[in-house]
């Protein structure tokens, strides 16, 4: 029986999303990403560099709470210094320490 998963709800449809945003950057897009929580056109990328060897790309949403994080074992294609985030530097920092960030919540704005 054949199966179509061209419209997928549910946990499914998260995880096709949100590897469309890993095509996208590696398309080099950068910016204007669309969020797979509101929808927008409104994800930029950004990287951290917490260790030596450790890389790290951000999806971070500039509309809603969005946020993705993804792990490189090296150096991502498009990083640059100018997107360097100190910020989800100092959240992957926390990260490692904490499960959950006590900010999360009540941050709707
Ligand atoms: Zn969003």
């Amino acid at each position: 029986m054949p199966k179509q998963n061209s419209r997928n709800h549910g946990s499914g449809g998260e995880v096709t999303n949100r590897l469309r945003l890993l095509r996208d950057l590696e398309f080099g897009q950068l910016e204007s990403l669309d969020c797979p929580d509101c929808n927008k056109q409104a994800v930029s990328v950004w990287f951290s560099h917490p260790r030596r060897d450790v890389y790290r790309t951000w999806f971070v949403c500039s509309n809603c709470s969005f946020r993705m994080r993804a792990r490189n074992s090296r150096r991502p294609k498009f990083y640059s210094d100018e997107r360097l985030s100190h910020e989800s530097d100092v959240y992957d920092d926390r990260l490692l320490k904490l499960t959950r960030l006590p900010e999360e919540e009540g941050e709707n704005s």
